[in-house]
């Protein structure tokens, strides 16, 4: 089936609590290891194991736990394919449920999580809710794994704590969405925020932390941005770098370029064909946006000769954004029927909390 071709889900109520005074949370399932089986090509996706393990979980019936609808997508998918259609569709389900539900749980595949929660929270406007992307490195039949724990702690964030923003859980963070980046392809702690202190901290206790959580106080009226797909792509640059192939990526019909430059937002600026060939692209109307390939800090491009020569160029420093949040937002801003001039003001400015704007210097 087509992921365009989204519709027929499946939910469950869970039973056991007095109506009055029980949080409500929507777990929608768009597939990822939480909910796999194994096959004999690995893990995948399984249409209602979800409902059946979490059926089989007794804890799911006391407190604090919420009272909870899961909404099952069809076809469940690994988020390796993921696309900005499902990305509609989830923001959709929230939009039309919002009044039912104190919170939302997005179970997703660790893949793209990054990718979709940043996308996410471009997207949805006056959200004033949680919404908690959360997934898993073993699945939930598996004997040892991490999706039991990652699952009931973002249904009780998403239940009964004041964090009104998209936002993922993982092992012990809860994280800003789009912030987070994805560290570990084993690990428990797969996830990491490197430029955004954490939402909340589980351990023993839960300890939100109010002071990093974003509190809109005249949020605008509930609703949907569109985002479709673009003509973006990311590059990263490295010694040895063929020119050639540059100018020939820099070519039609690429409209923005996430350049994935070196440290402060650095690049090989005594090549002149380099930077020729990133100022004749800008001047045709072409977005570039530099980001650092470190895990931690961002560009400037004020620091350096081989940095500052970028800005000369063109190139708009992305500062601390992950390259999640950036392609994200850059596809994003291609949506809105906005003029280029528009995109690349927006590109310098804050708008959900992706980027720290002022200088680290
Ligand atoms: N390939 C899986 C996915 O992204 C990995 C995971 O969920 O951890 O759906």
């Amino acid at each position: 089936m087509s992921l365009l071709q989204f519709g027929c889900k499946k939910f469950k109520i869970n039973v056991g609590f007095s109506e009055s005074f029980v949080k409500k949370v929507c777990v929608i399932n768009t597939g990822g290891t939480l909910s796999m089986k194994a096959s004999e090509n690995g893990y995948r996706p399984s249409a209602g194991y979800l409902t059946e393990q979490m059926g089989a979980m007794d804890e799911l019936a006391q407190a604090p736990m919420p009272q909870f609808e899961i909404v099952e997508y069809d076809p469940l998918i690994d988020s390796s394919n993921m696309t900005p259609s499902v990305w509609g569709q989830i923001a959709t389900d929230i939009l039309d449920r919002y009044s039912s539900f104190d919170g939302f749980v997005v179970l997703h595949g660790t893949d793209t999580m990054a990718f979709s929660a940043s996308a996410l929270a471009f997207m949805l406007v006056g959200v004033n809710k949680p919404v908690i992307f959360t997934g898993a490195q073993l699945p939930l039949g598996q004997i040892r794994n991490d999706a039991r724990e990652n699952l009931k702690t973002a249904m009780v964030l998403a239940a009964n704590y004041s964090i009104p923003e998209v936002s993922l859980l993982f092992g012990d963070h809860l994280f800003r969405g789009c912030r987070s980046t994805k560290v570990s392809a084993t690990r428990f702690d797969a996830f990491d925020s490197p430029n955004y202190p954490p939402l909340a901290s589980v351990g023993t206790t839960i300890e939100v932390h109010d002071e990093t959580v974003l509190r809109c106080n005249n949020a605008p009226d509930l609703g949907m941005l569109p985002i479709h797909p673009a003509e973006i792509a990311a590059f990263r640059i490295f010694p040895g770098m063929s020119i050639d192939i540059f100018k020939h990526f820099l070519k039609n019909p690429l409209k923005g370029i996430v350049l994935e430059t070196y440290g402060d937002g650095n690049g090989p600026s005594d090549d002149a064909e380099f930077t020729e060939a990133i100022r004749e692209a800008n001047q045709k109307g072409m977005v570039i946006l530099g980001c650092t390939q470190c895990l931690h800090g961002g560009t400037t491009q004020e620091s350096y000769a081989s940095g500052t020569a970028l800005t000369r160029a063109g190139v708009i420093p992305g500062r601390d954004m992950t390259i999640e949040a950036s392609l994200t937002k850059m596809m994003f801003l291609f949506s809105q029927g906005i003029s280029v001039d528009e995109i690349k003001e927006k590109l310098r400015q804050d708008l959900v909390g992706e980027l720290t704007v002022t200088s680290r210097r």
